[in-house]
């Protein structure tokens, strides 16, 4: 059977435990009950007959009942009923001066007077005299070192048994009580310690989507609950991030083809109020083709973008030379930069050879080129480097712009960004974004140096193939 509650499982564990340990405790308790009730009649026992053994080697004369109770009085702390006194000569056979009657029962065991012989005391537990074991000493008395009788006292084992047995009721009643009261106990404290937890159930499924800016309660105790709310809560900051940034990408993304269509439908109606003229209706469609081409752009770099962010576009890796490519792109932008009049130069470089998506990179390396010539305006100078940085090959891309203030430094890789005085420029914002996703699933990165006034560089990391 699977238990599903931790509360029960705590519970059940705990009292497992408690009823193991409170076995052996009582377990261990009874042993020494046993032992010290057993030894202490051994020790009366052997008093008695040490006693009896003087008295009646020294006196040669009848032990009469009530010196037996006497004797038996002061080692017991009371006179046993059931108790055996009796005098034997060294084979064993009885002395008739002392004992007799229900002593007469006692055996004499063989061992026994072999160890009297020797001079050596005999304790024997015996069964057949009474409905309770009988517990035997057998003593010899010696005399100038010969053994000259054998003392045997006895007593039945009644009130140790029953001692026992008091105790193992006594237990037996305990034991369920005890650990009733502290399963009781357990399941109370389980809960208690696991009130947070529930706690922490109910609000995480308070916070759906739609409540991402909730956080759990924290207690600031740093206990292990406290880890995990403030771990969840990290969690869910994360992603909140992420939602806002999803939905406000869907935002601007929206945003940017309602400009065009909204800019093609007045267009059209405008040009369906009245009759036209052929050359009317043709700059009409022309116009109409430009906002057009601008949406395909746009939903083209949006597809390029979501499909670099998931890495679709991994795997088409080929090894090149970055050299190269930068070559390639540097006379592919120069059209663009004369017409500009932005000089635009390439330091000679050595081959580097990455492992790449040649068109990829070569669209990230025109986006840096494109935005350096933009920003920087007639007469600017846009730089293309290549160099080794120990086993990355780095492209710099560095232009004489405005420059960009560092607190936009990470704001304007993010989709739609165009800081205010771009917007004169025609430009989308997604071109840095790209060309970072692009670094990125290339296991690479694209950083910017700049500041307002000193111009920028943009550089990416590649990871170099060695040759
Ligand atoms: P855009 O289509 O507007 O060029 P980008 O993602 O390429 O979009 O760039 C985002 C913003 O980053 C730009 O609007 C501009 O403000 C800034 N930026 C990019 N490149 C440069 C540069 N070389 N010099 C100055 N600002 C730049």
């Amino acid at each position: 059977m699977i238990i599903r509650s931790i509360r029960a499982r705590l519970t059940l564990w705990y009292v497992s435990l408690l009823t193991v340990t409170l076995m052996l405790l009582g377990g261990a308790g009874y042993g020494v009950l046993a032992y010290s009730l057993s030894n202490q009649v051994d020790q009366a026992l052997n008093g008695v007959a040490r006693v009896m053994a003087e008295k009646a080697g020294a006196e040669q004369s009848p032990v009469f009942p009530p010196d037996v109770d006497e004797v038996f009085r002061r080692f017991f702390g009371f006179s046993p009923w059931e108790r055996y006194f009796r005098m034997l000569d060294p084979l064993g056979r009885r002395d008739p001066m002392h004992g007799g009657g229900r002593s007469e029962k006692l055996p004499v065991s063989p061992e026994a007077l072999e160890n009297a012989s020797r001079g050596l005391p005999t304790y024997e537990t015996v069964d057949s005299v009474e409905p309770y074991p009988v517990r035997i000493l057998t003593l010899p008395v010696l005399q100038a070192g010969r053994v000259v009788r054998v003392v045997q006292v006895g007593t039945s084992l009644q009130s140790v048994f029953e001692t026992r047995n008091r105790y193992l009721l006594i237990m037996a009643g305990l034991l369920p009580v005890g650990v009733l009261l502290a399963g009781a106990g357990g399941w109370l404290l389980a809960r208690r310690a696991l009130l947070p937890v529930d706690r922490m159930t109910e609000a995480a499924n308070r916070i759906g989507a739609e409540r991402l800016a909730d956080r759990l309660d924290e207690t600031g105790a740093d206990d292990e609950l406290d880890r995990l709310a403030r771990t969840l809560n990290g969690m869910l900051a994360r992603l909140d991030a992420a939602f806002s940034q999803v939905s406000r990408f869907t935002a601007d993304a929206s945003h940017e083809l309602q400009t065009p269509l909204t800019i093609l439908k007045g267009e059209l109606e405008v040009a369906l109020r009245a009759a036209r003229s052929p050359e009317e209706y043709r700059e009409t469609l022309e116009s109409g083709l430009d906002e057009v081409n601008r949406m395909i752009e746009l939903v083209n770099d949006l597809l390029l973008l979501a499909r670099t962010e998931a890495g679709v576009l991994r795997g088409e890796r080929h090894l090149l030379d970055l050299g190269e490519l930068v070559r390639q792109v540097g006379s592919r932008m120069k059209i663009l930069a004369d017409s500009r009049s932005v000089e635009l130069s390439i330091s000679p470089t050595e081959p580097l050879l990455v492992l790449g998506d040649a068109e990829q990179l070569g669209r990230l390396l025109s986006n840096l080129a494109e935005n350096a010539i933009k920003y920087s305006g007639t007469g600017g100078r846009v730089t293309l480097t290549l160099e080794r940085l120990r086993d990355h090959a780095a492209v710099h891309v560095a232009d004489t712009g405005p420059g960009i203030p560092a607190e936009l430094h990470e704001e304007i890789f993010q989709p739609f960004f165009r800081s205010p005085d771009a917007l004169t420029h025609r430009g989308i914002g997604l071109g840095l974004s790209i060309a970072r996703s692009i670094a990125w699933a290339h296991s690479g990165a694209l950083e910017v140096q700049s500041s307002p006034g000193r111009g920028s560089t943009f550089t990416v990391l590649l990871p170099m193939v060695s040759e």
